[in-house]
């Protein structure tokens, strides 16, 4: 029997947010059984989550039960909102990764796992990777980071363009340009979808000159022909190896050496040398050899331009770095755009530095030191001519940017589709369609661990930041102790020990004039009632109060599984 020959696309994150994406193509092999592409498997961030490392992951269980039908995992390029969930959510996949060789460098470094290594296929850009029933072509477009692809992914005579992180610039400093050859011959031979990058969908970004990654050697040179003499540090997103080298041009061109300081960034120069994109005979420092020498000779470039807590500028705002320092008269160039629910941070960051009497510098119309790696209107608008689709399907962006690509995509005559994440959606010639839905959200990656950041667990910690009160009831005594609710120990517990005594000697009161005593749970929440009455009452607070009863009031002996389970209905009785 003719199977469907359907393609559609499910997705998992990158959608609604930016970062983490994930999403998977789907279509029937020869004998009818449903297989997967999965494309980017990438990380994001949560600054919310009440969590020392706030790395979050799709949740896929979804891809997980149907693992064995997955082809394989295919990565646009080396940026960790494409690839650096491999390692976290490996357990779940463990299926062949394809990729082009400078996000497999990066891959090999982010993981000691030999099993991931293993999987690892590095294909070149511009070749047909038979992935059956689909057929994959990475094609070069330029970004931030050298080897970006937009995909071609053809199965039954259908295509789709998967176009990846892109924009068009015309001198991007590292790599090749775009192969807009290769587009224009998709769009010949005729593309069903397009799915696209929605970053910057929002605005026009002027000249194709300034957006280029080149037009910032003007911006950074006045600030270096100004400050010399003095220290001047850049701080980039660390993947950013397009900065990195501007930064080199630049330096090298007011007599001064690049010093990278950071381990991240240090991983992607080291990544970039052994691909070739960076010359060893472009000497740089590295992190501690660039301390000491001569105040106006270096040109620093760190990672946390985002004002993450223990990144290199961060520390050097606070004096905490561990051989470099800022001084008064030195300045720091903030050479990305902040990323929404990071102002906080990067604000902190630049008071830190304003009392030390260090300038820091921002993107603005007076001094242009950054431009973006996303499309504007302008670069999506000459997508949509290269490419010329059926439909357009906007993804990797907010809600927002999502529904303005929408609108300007039927703006230009195009269908289009609103698509969220944990959403299958057919991709047919008359329109795309929801066909069905699946769980999908955010997991918080912590150690082997990983969290729904709407489940329990953090539900609980987010509760606990009102602070703690754990009383632990014994045969003929209690005991109080408290988490966040005191900078001193004081009388607090004991008060609050002498409240639980009396209390608990009037509920085995009560519980003696019941037949069957109280039950375990009774006397739990009545205590759980009385303790926040009491902290209500002398204190106007609502910590989290746990309750724990050690005793069946007599003996004490190990507890066997069968009672903790039948915990619940053990009669309490006065002893
Ligand atoms: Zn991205
Ligand atoms: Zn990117």
């Amino acid at each position: 029997m003719e199977h469907s020959k359907e393609i559609s696309l499910l997705t998992f994150g990158g959608l609604g947010e930016i970062g983490m994406n994930l999403c998977a193509y789907k279509c029937k092999d020869e004998h009818g059984k449903n297989k997967y592409l999965v494309i980017d498997v990438g990380i994001g961030f949560d600054a919310t989550l009440p969590a020392q490392n706030k790395i979050i992951v799709p949740k896929i269980d979804f891809l997980e039960k149907h693992r064995q039908d997955i082809i394989a995992i295919v990565i646009t390029h080396a940026h960790d909102d494409h690839y650096a969930a491999i390692p976290i959510l490996w357990h779940k996949l463990k299926v062949p990764i394809y990729l082009t060789p400078f996000p497999a460098e990066l891959l090999m470094k982010k993981t000691d796992n030999p099993e991931i290594k293993a999987h690892i296929n590095i294909v070149q850009q511009g070749i047909e990777v038979d992935l059956s029933p689909f057929k994959v072509r990475f094609i070069n477009i330029t970004h931030s980071v050298p080897e970006s692809s937009a995909l071609s992914i053809e199965a039954y005579g259908q295509r789709i363009v998967h176009t990846g992180d892109w924009k068009l610039d015309p001198d991007p400093v590292v790599g090749q340009v775009t192969d807009e050859k290769s587009l224009i011959e998709l769009g010949d031979k005729g593309v069903l979808a397009l799915v696209c990058d929605s970053t910057n969908i929002l605005e026009y970004g002027g000249s194709a000159e300034t957006r280029s990654e080149a037009s910032i050697v003007k911006g950074l040179s006045k600030i270096l022909a100004a400050e010399k003499g003095n220290r001047v540090f850049v701080t980039s997103f660390s993947s950013n190896l397009a900065r990195m080298k501007t930064c080199f041009e630049v330096a090298k061109k007011y007599n001064r050496s690049l010093c990278i300081v950071g381990r991240s960034m240090m991983k992607v120069h080291e990544a970039a040398e052994a691909v070739s994109y960076w010359n060893p005979a472009d000497h740089v420092l590295l992190d501690a050899e660039g301390a000491n020498e001569p105040r106006g000779s270096i040109l620093y470039i760190c990672t946390g331009s985002q004002g993450e807590i223990g990144s290199s500028i961060e520390k050097i705002a606070r004096d905490k770095h561990h051989c470099i320092r800022a001084e008064a008269g030195d300045v720091v160039i903030f050479s990305a755009r902040s990323i929404t629910g990071n102002e906080k941070a990067i604000n902190a960051v630049s008071n830190n530095f304003a009392v030390k009497k260090v300038k820091t510098i921002f993107p603005d119309a007076n001094h242009h030191i950054h431009v973006s790696g996303h499309p504007y209107k302008e670069d999506v608008a000459r997508m949509y001519e290269m490419i010329r689709p059926e439909l357009v399907i906007p993804v990797h962006g907010e809600a927002k940017h999502l529904l303005a690509h929408c609108d300007f995509a039927r703006s230009k005559k195009l269908k289009t589709y609103y698509l969220e994440s944990g959403v299958e959606l057919a991709l047919l010639p008359t329109g795309a369609k929801k066909i069905g839905t699946f769980p999908c959200g955010k997991q918080l990656s912590e150690g082997t661990e990983l969290l729904d950041v709407d489940g329990r667990a953090i539900q609980e910690r987010h509760k606990l930041a009102s602070g703690l009160a754990m009383v632990t009831i014994y045969h003929n005594s209690v005991k109080v102790d408290t988490l966040g609710l005191q900078d001193n120990p004081g009388p607090l517990e004991k008060d609050l020990e002498a409240f639980v005594y009396d209390t608990m000697a009037d509920l085995l009161e009560r519980g003696h004039e019941q037949p069957s005593g109280l039950l375990y749970h009774q006397v739990v929440s009545n205590m759980v009632k009385a303790v926040q009455g009491w902290f209500k009452d002398k204190q106007n607070r609502k910590p989290v109060i746990r309750i724990n009863i050690m005793k069946k009031l007599g003996t004490t002996r190990r507890r066997t599984n069968t009672e903790e389970t039948s915990e619940d209905n053990r009669p309490i009785r006065p002893s």
